[in-house]
């Protein structure tokens, strides 16, 4: 991930937190849909992605689940590296 986006999804995070998020902060949220950690919870409702509704690939061993656990761990290897397959 680019770490400018990151450091803009920190700062949304922080506006969804603070209770301030505009419209414009939500689209923009949902823009960056993709870049969002696919273990991150309270980003992807902001950005209106249903939880399970992706293909997701382990990073460390290219295992494919749309289903993960709850604790989001990788049934192969045991991580928790989830990248969304989708947007490759
Ligand atoms: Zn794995």
């Amino acid at each position: 991930m680019k770490k400018k986006i990151k450091t803009r999804l920190e700062y949304l995070r922080g506006e969804i937190g603070a209770e301030r998020i505009s419209y414009g902060e939500i689209a923009e949220l949902q823009s960056l849909a993709k870049y969002i950690d696919p273990g991150d919870v309270l980003l992807l409702e902001w950005a209106g992605v249903p939880e399970f509704d992706k293909t997701i690939e382990c990073g460390s061993c290219e295992q494919l689940s749309d289903k993960p656990d709850k604790n989001w761990e990788c049934p192969k290897c045991h991580s928790g590296n989830w990248e969304w397959k989708h947007y490759d």
